[in-house]
């Protein structure tokens, strides 16, 4: 019988989640999904320095609103460094490791040496065979230490599989005897990934790219601790539309998961949007549930070519990918309206616009005119900035559409205050009543209706475009609309 996979997501919290750790989150999470496995979330913050409790936050809450739920953990390496060592001297005492006393300056002048003579500069294993005697005198000389592997010298090589990037070849030759332990006691980063790993029984690591240079390392410190080696796979870069490496640096903002969030995406139209992102199956299919992500989800489908993350030429801070765009708005006009609700709920009461009778009486009303509006809608957002006033009557009005629909036509000063009493007046509002209404007003005074609908609209929702004037009208409701049409003489002052 197979083994159960074991995946994880070990994120260094020196910074925010950034997209490509989210992307790998997913893939190890869709993995152990599939598989019926574990998945394990293990924050990697053994770099004191540089890790902080506010990365920590941000990476747990970053993950929590993608929806990816871990099995085991949050749980700490810096817990384990015990452990670490306990390897380290394992590594000792069955010789695959050793003591080495050479020092700093040494090792500088040594390599310094060796680059004029353009020869190799890896350590040259100065005290790779010191005898215990040797050993011993220093040690009551109290002389400092680093502990390094003894790579071996036969001739032979790592090899391994990466189910992305394929056969890996390293000569031993090629790799120095590395530090696994600093002269101040501490394990390194390439021994306390490894041993975590061992200890958490991981079958398969998916990880960045950059993990790429250092699996031969690690697999020799597994064969040396005389571990099982899991599958690696190493995923391909993300790079911007001028194939720049995707970087806080250069792109700001917008590599940061949260930047997401806040403008206006649904956590899983996220996930969507980041899986396709190195990764695609057979079919044309790009709008997968959560379900069929996980079925068709596999490691063969990760590409081995870089991704392209589009941002705007002139600045690359500037997010415009197009892909994303539309995957987002596909789900905001196609869910189910009530798994829409609590992400639009949320934007309304941040812009300090919501009212508890939206989830109260007026609860079938507000979900209907979400409905209504959102065909046009790409981000969750647009239900505060181009929806506004379906919900408040606190609303902006489009520049552009203020011109164009109301100042040109400089008679609606009179028609507004007609049509809000006439309107005013109708007993039963609705679809067909309002209608009625407006196309006899039209008529009889000879006016185009479309002048007097483009300008109705702009009164009453800020904004040029939108669903149908007599279904908007309906659902801003008789009071409202004669109200705004009222005030909207106010423009022509
Ligand atoms: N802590 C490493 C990082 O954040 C992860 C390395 C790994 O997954 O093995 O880059």
């Amino acid at each position: 019988m197979d083994e159960r996979v074991i995946v994880r997501f070990a994120p260094s919290p020196t910074g925010y989640l950034h997209i490509g750790g989210a992307r790998t989150a997913i893939y190890n999470w869709l993995y152990a999904k599939k598989m019926g496995g574990k998945f394990i979330l293990r924050i990697e913050d053994t770099d004191a320095e540089r890790s902080t409790q506010e990365s920590i936050m941000g990476i747990l809450d970053g993950l929590k609103w993608l929806g990816i739920e871990w099995d085991v953990g949050p749980y700490f390496q810096s817990e384990y460094i015990e452990e670490h060592k306990t390897a380290a001297q394992k590594l000792l005492d069955s010789g695959a490791a050793y003591k080495c006393f050479c020092t700093k300056e040494k090792l500088d002048q040594k390599r310094e040496q060796a680059r004029q003579e353009k020869r190799d500069t890896k350590y040259d294993g100065t005290c790779r065979d010191l005898t215990p005697e040797q050993i011993a005198g220093k040690e009551t000389r109290e002389l400092p230490f680093v502990i390094r592997l003894k790579v071996p010298q036969d001739g032979g090589s790592v090899t391994f599989e990466d189910k992305v990037y394929g056969f890996i070849e390293k000569r031993h030759e090629d790799i120095e005897d590395f530090v696994i332990v600093r002269s101040n006691g501490q394990p390194l980063y390439v021994l306390s990934n490894t041993v975590d790993d061992i200890h958490d029984g991981i079958t398969h690591i998916l990880r960045g790219q950059d993990g790429l240079a250092n699996t031969p390392k690690q697999i020799l410190i597994y064969r040396a601790l005389n571990a099982k080696i899991p599958q690696f796979s190493h995923m391909s870069l993300t790079l911007d539309t001028k194939k720049a490496k995707i970087s806080k640096r250069k792109h700001g903002e917008i590599v940061a998961v949260d930047f997401y969030r806040k403008h206006g995406f649904l956590p899983w139209a996220f996930v969507n949007f980041l899986v396709l992102l190195g990764w695609s199956t057979s079919e044309s299919t790009q709008i997968f549930t959560k379900d069929e992500l996980i079925e068709a989800f596999s490691f063969e489908g990760l590409n081995k070519s870089n991704s392209i993350f589009d941002v705007r030429k002139d600045d690359p801070k500037f997010f415009t990918d197009p892909k994303a765009i539309s995957i987002n708005s596909h789900y905001i006009r196609n869910l189910p309206i009530e798994d829409i609700f609590p992400f639009v709920k949320m934007e309304l009461k941040k812009a300090g616009k919501w009212d508890t009778s939206f989830d109260g009486d007026k609860r079938e009303w507000f979900l209907n005119t979400m409905d209504l509006i959102r065909s046009r809608f790409n981000f969750t957002t647009d239900f505060v900035t181009l929806g506004r006033a379906y919900f408040s009557n606190d609303f902006p009005i489009n520049e552009k559409a203020l011109k164009k629909n109301i100042l040109k036509h400089k008679t609606l000063k009179d028609w507004f205050p007609m049509l809000a009493n006439t309107l005013e007046a109708v007993k039963i509002f609705n679809l067909e009543t309002s209608e009625q209404v407006i196309r006899d007003l039209a008529e009889k005074h000879e006016i185009k209706a479309g002048i007097l609908i483009n300008g109705i609209r702009t009164a009453v929702t800020g904004q040029a475009v939108g669903p149908g004037l007599f279904d908007v009208l309906v659902a801003i409701g008789q009071e409202r609309v004669v109200a705004r049409l009222r005030k909207a003489t106010d423009y022509f002052e």
